[in-house]
């Protein structure tokens, strides 16, 4: 019926009345070349070496002396003060990749993608928005078991160990996952077969449970044998017919794929028993910017495709990073063209000293309306917001109430939490200055809030 033309309206034989806006095609160009020679450091390492998860791992930069020996006289000194004094007050370690280093443009470093999200500047810190709270998500509050988050109806999270490849400095969970930061002593999740056998029980012991997300830390991090172990006993519950293993592995750290066969087989086989009992096990990642996906990363995610195996990302909407449609789009399109589906764009959650890259709800609300339509739509990520105090993800468009005077947007939740309501704040720093100024006074805040809700209800 499709290859009829005499089915087909006239106005579609038209090329020129029907045909969209000119394909921009750059979402295909990834780069193959030696990108990293240009570290003085990595000036001599081949693409043999580069392309392996041991070099990646023992080559990882964690401070500020590290970045020193690494970059060289690339960075003038006040760079290094300045990242130093970052690390310093901010609510995540130090860890990046050289995969990720070898990708930041550092003619321009302070306004690159990858700097922002993974070296904490100083210069570029501002004050946390008053109403910012630790563990914005209460994840404490709704776990009956430490290190397992059961808020929904029948889907829990599950965080197996505290540790990543890399540390991002905006992470929601920097109350858990990471070392501890001159500011915050974190909770403790080791891996522990104790502490796991606890949760394996208490989702047991769950019928309405069904889908377990696998997260941490990161599931790059648990050892092949736990990996598979974790996967094959909750898959093995007859409750569960659904897991996801989370990593941001994928982008920071393709090379792993490539190299670390041990990790991917224990993967594939618990993909395997998976499909053999008919149920679902895939892998969820986490990119961010176009920038971060290369030739390498093409490669790494071939070898999933080829053994059937599915990724979504869930990307945080950042300012700087991501927040204009063009960057949007061209992530979206670059996860589709390499086979990961997007399926969640983040608004930023409210975490400690990382104020500079949250974006208001309506940021979110403006980039939804220019992605969608941009590609295939099972390609197209659903834009939520993770609501402060545990009300789960609400899309960003459902609000009750929203005041960008303010910068108060007011949600329900009645699946998760019914009857209560639930706050998100913009950063201030967007705000008018009146508005910035009732912020800082105590009876000024109150009444703000006290007309938003007032108004939501
Ligand atoms: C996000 C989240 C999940 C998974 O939610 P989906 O919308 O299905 O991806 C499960 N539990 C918790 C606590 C979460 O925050
Ligand atoms: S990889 Fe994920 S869990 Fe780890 S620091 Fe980054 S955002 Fe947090």
């Amino acid at each position: 019926m499709f290859t009829d033309t005499a089915h087909v309206d006239p106005p579609f034989l038209d090329a020129t009345a029907a045909s969209p806006a000119p394909a921009r095609l750059d979402h295909r160009d990834l780069r193959r070349d030696e990108f990293w020679r240009g570290i003085p450091a990595y000036a001599t390492v081949s693409e043999e070496e580069f392309r392996t998860h041991t070099f990646q791992n023992r080559a990882s930069v964690t401070n500020a002396r590290q970045l020193r020996k690494t970059l060289g006289d690339l960075l003038p000194e006040s760079f290094y003060e300045d990242l130093e004094a970052g690390v310093a007050h901010a609510p995540m370690a130090l860890r990046i990749s050289p995969y990720l280093l070898s990708l930041i443009d550092w003619a321009e470093p302070y306004g690159d993608p990858i700097r922002t999200q993974f070296l904490p500047l100083r210069s570029q810190q501002q004050p946390d928005h008053p109403m910012l709270r630790f563990d914005s998500l209460a994840e404490q509050a709704d776990s009956p078991v430490p290190g397992l988050t059961h808020r929904y109806r029948d889907k829990a999270l599950f965080l197996p160990q505290q540790s990543c490849p890399v540390y991002c400095r905006f992470c929601t969970r920097s109350y858990a996952v990471g070392n501890d930061t001159p500011e915050i002593e974190k909770l403790k999740l080791t891996a522990s077969s104790a502490r796991w056998e606890e949760a394996f029980t208490y989702i047991e012991s769950q019928p309405a449970l069904e889908d377990i997300v696998i997260s941490g830390g990161d599931s790059y991090n648990l050892r092949p044998e736990h990996l598979q172990l974790i996967g094959e006993r909750l898959l093995k519950m007859p409750n569960i017919r659904r897991i996801r293993y989370a990593t941001k592995g994928l982008c920071v750290l393709p090379q792993k794929m490539l190299s670390d066969h041990a990790w991917v087989d224990a993967l594939t086989r618990v993909v395997d028993l998976g499909r053999s009992l008919h149920k679902d096990v895939v892998v969820h990642t986490h990119f961010n910017h176009a920038a971060e996906i290369t030739g390498i990363t093409h490669d790494a995610l071939n070898r999933l495709t080829e053994r059937g195996i599915h990724v979504r990302c869930q990307t945080v909407l950042q300012r700087g990073v991501n927040d204009d449609p063009a960057a949007m789009q061209l992530l979206v399109r670059r996860l589709s063209y390499i086979n990961v589906h997007p399926y969640y764009v983040y608004v930023h959650d409210m975490v400690p000293g990382v104020e500079d890259l949250r974006t208001p709800l309506s940021t979110a609300r403006h980039l939804e309306k220019h992605v969608r339509g941009a590609t295939a739509g099972f390609n197209t990520p659903a834009f939520v917001l993770d609501t402060p105090g545990g009300g789960g993800k609400r899309d960003v468009h459902s609000p009750e109430h929203y005041d960008e005077e303010t910068g108060i947007s007011v949600f329900a939740s009645p699946s998760v939490k019914p009857g209560q309501q639930f706050l998100y704040f913009d950063p201030l720093a967007g705000l008018s200055e009146l508005a910035r100024w009732r912020w800082t006074v105590p009876s000024e805040r109150r009444a703000m809030i006290d007309e938003a809700v007032a108004a939501a209800s």
